[in-house]
C-alpha cells in the first residue's frame, strides 16, 4: 500500500479552528493567564499544535504504525538485538494499576507489594548471571555498561590502584557500547584481535594485558556468535593481572540455564531484558540495563539496592521496621551513588520478571536451547548462498558475509538488506561487526518456527539470484523506498514545522 496521505504531517491537514475535543463553555468569570501564573511561566503566544478531527489524527497514527516493521508484523532477524516476539501477558502484567499508578516517591511501607517484586528481580538476575549482587537501576545496557565500569574504578580507587589502572580491553568486534562506556567512565580503551574464527586472539590478548589492565569487556557468545573457546583461561588471566572481567550480556538469550558468567570468570554483567527477557525495544519501547557483580564489588553498587530486613534493626542501614519487610537501602558508603532517578526502568523490568516467571528455570534454559537451534538450522541453509567465514556452528547468532556476491554481481551487503522488505522481512544486522566484510548478521531467535525460517531461508535465495538492478532500487513496496544517507546524515532537516524560519 502506497499512499502520499499517509505520509503527510498532521501540520499538513490542519485547518484553523479543527478540535478533535471540545471543552464546555466557561461558566466561570475568564480571567488573564497572566493574573494567574507568574509572567515567566506563561509563553506570549499558544504553541502551534495542528488543528485536526479525532478521526483525522487516529487515522494519521494507525496508518503511520502499518509502514513500519514490527516483531508483531513480520519475521525480524535483526543480529544481536534478539528482536524475540514480546509475550502479551507481559504487558498486561506491567500495567497492572497496583505497579503503574503507584507513585515513585511513595515511603518503603506503601509499596511493599512493588520492592517485594523488584527484589526478587534481583535474586532471579543473580542466580541467572552467577553473580551475587544486583542494581537495578541502569536504564539500557550501555548504561549497565557504564555504571558497572564505574563500580570498577570506585573498586580500584578503593585498593589504591586507581592512578595505575587506567586500561581497558576491549576486542575489535564487540560492540561500539563497549569502547565508548569506558571512555565515558575515564579509561582508555586498548583493541584486542580477533582471529578469523571468531575467537581473541590470545597472543594479541597477552601482549596487551599487564598492571594497567583495569577491566576486560567480553560479550560471550561474542557478536559473530560464537562462545569463546579460551574463555576460563582468559579470566584467570585477567584475573591474575589484577584486572577484572566484565561480561557484556546482550547475548545471553543462548546461554540461560546452561552455563553463567560467574562460573565461567565475569566479575560484573549487564542484562538487556529488553533483549533477554522479551521487552518491546527498538521501535517499541524503552529498555533496560541491570547489572549483577561479586560480593567485592558489591559495596560500590548505585544506590538504593532493595533489601529484605532480617531483624529489627537492620544493621546496614541502621533504620528500625519488621523483620521480613523490604526496604530501599540508601546507606552505603561505598555506592557510586545514583546512576538514575528513582530505581531504574521498572516498567521494563516488571515485564521480564513476567517473562522469567512465566518460563521458569526450565522454560530459560529451553529458550536458549531453542534459540541455538533455530540459528544453526537458519545457518545450515543460507551458508550455500551467503558464506559464513565463521565456520558451520554458532550460538544463538550467525554472521554470513556478501562479499562474494559484492564480487561476482555487485550486489552489497545493503541490497539484499533493502531487498528482503520487498519480502516482508525485517532486515538483519548489516555491516556489523566490522571484522567480516560485507557483514550480515541473523538472528532468528527461539520463537520462531520452522516454516518461517524456510521460507526466509528461501527469500534470501531467490534474492542472490534477482538481476543487480533491481536489488540496488529496492525497497520497492515500501512508502519511502531509500533516502539519499549521505545528505540525511550531512544536512538532515530536523526542523518542526513551527520553529522553521
Ligand atoms: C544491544 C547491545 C548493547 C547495548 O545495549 P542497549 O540496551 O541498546 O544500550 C551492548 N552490547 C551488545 C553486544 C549489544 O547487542
Amino acid at each position: 500500500m502506497r499512499n502520499t496521505r499517509d505520509t503527510q504531517l498532521l501540520f499538513d491537514l490542519s485547518k484553523p479552528g479543527r478540535r478533535a475535543g471540545r471543552l464546555p463553555a466557561c461558566d466561570v468569570p475568564a480571567k488573564p493567564l497572566a493574573e494567574l501564573l507568574p509572567s515567566s511561566a506563561v509563553a506570549a503566544a499558544p504553541p502551534a499544535l495542528p488543528e485536526v478531527t479525532e478521526p483525522q489524527i487516529i487515522r494519521h497514527f494507525v496508518n503511520l504504525s502499518t509502514q513500519n516493521m514490527s516483531v508483531d508484523t513480520h519475521f525480524y532477524p535483526l543480529g544481536s538485538c534478539t528482536m524475540k516476539y514480546n509475550p502479551k501477558r507481559n504487558e498486561r502484567a506491567a500495567a497492572m494499576p497496583a505497579f503503574a499508578e503507584l507513585h515513585p516517591l511513595s515511603p518503603d511501607d506503601a509499596v511493599q507489594g512493588m520492592l517485594h517484586v523488584l527484589h526478587e528481580m534481583q535474586q532471579y538476575l543473580s542466580e541467572i548471571s552467577g553473580l551475587p549482587a544486583c542494581s537495578l537501576q541502569p536504564a539500557a545496557g550501555a548504561h549497565g555498561e557504564y555504571a558497572a565500569l564505574l563500580v570498577a574504578a570506585a573498586y580500584f580507587r578503593d585498593r589504591g590502584e586507581g592512578a595505575q589502572r587506567t586500561r581497558v580491553l576491549v576486542p575489535d568486534n564487540a560492540h561500539g557500547t563497549n569502547p565508548a562506556s569506558a571512555v565515558m567512565a575515564g579509561f582508555d580503551t586498548v583493541a584486542v584481535k580477533t582471529l578469523p574464527n571468531g575467537g581473541c586472539d590470545m597472543e594479541d590478548f597477552r601482549a596487551k594485558l599487564d598492571d594497567r589492565c583495569a577491566v576486560l569487556m567480553i560479550t560471550n557468545p561474542n557478536t559473530v556468535g560464537i562462545f569463546e573457546p579460551n574463555m576460563r583461561t582468559i579470566a584467570d588471566e585477567v584475573h591474575a593481572a589484577g584486572g577484572l572481567v566484565y561480561l557484556d550480556g546482550a547475548n545471553m538469550n543462548a546461554i540461560l540455564g546452561i552455563t553463567r558468567p560467574g562460573d565461567f570468570g565475569a566479575d560484573m554483567q549487564h542484562y538487556n531484558p529488553h533483549k533477554t527477557f522479551s521487552g518491546p525495544h527498538g521501535g517499541g519501547g524503552p529498555g533496560a540495563g541491570p547489572i549483577c557483580v561479586t560480593e567485592a564489588l558489591a559495596p560500590y553498587l548505585p544506590s538504593p539496592i532493595v533489601r529484605q530486613r532480617t531483624v529489627n534493626r537492620d544493621a546496614d542501614s541502621g533504620a528500625s521496621g519488621t523483620p521480613g519487610d523490604y526496604y530501599l537501602d540508601f546507606n552505603r558508603p561505598k555506592s557510586i551513588g545514583r546512576v538514575r532517578s528513582f530505581f531504574g526502568n521498572v516498567g521494563v523490568l516488571l515485564r521480564a520478571y513476567c517473562y522469567i516467571r512465566t518460563h521458569g528455570p526450565d522454560g530459560l534454559k529451553r529458550v536458549s536451547e531453542n534459540a541455538v537451534l533455530n540459528a544453526n538450522y537458519l545457518l545450515a541453509r543460507v551458508k550455500h548462498i551467503l558464506p559464513v567465514p565463521q565456520g558451520d556452528r554458532c550460538m544463538h547468532e550467525f554472521v554470513a558475509s556478501g562479499s562474494k556476491l559484492k564480487k561476482d554481481k555487485g550486489v552489497a551487503a545493503m541490497d539484499i538488506a533493502k531487498r528482503l522488505l520487498d519480502y516482508g522481512y525485517h532486515a538483519p544486522t548489516v555491516y556489523f561487526p566490522l571484522t567480516v566484510p560485507e557483514a550480515i548478521m541473523v538472528e532468528p531467535t527461539e520463537t520462531e518456527s520452522k516454516e518461517t525460517l524456510d521460507a526466509f531461508a528461501e527469500a534470501l535465495f531467490r534474492i542472490t539470484e534477482e538481476a543487480p538492478d533491481l536489488l540496488h532500487e529496492a525497497p520497492h513496496s515500501t512508502a519511502i523506498s531509500r533516502p539519499d544517507e549521505v545528505q540525511a546524515a550531512r544536512s538532515p532537516c530536523l526542523c518542526a514545522p513551527w520553529t522553521e524560519q
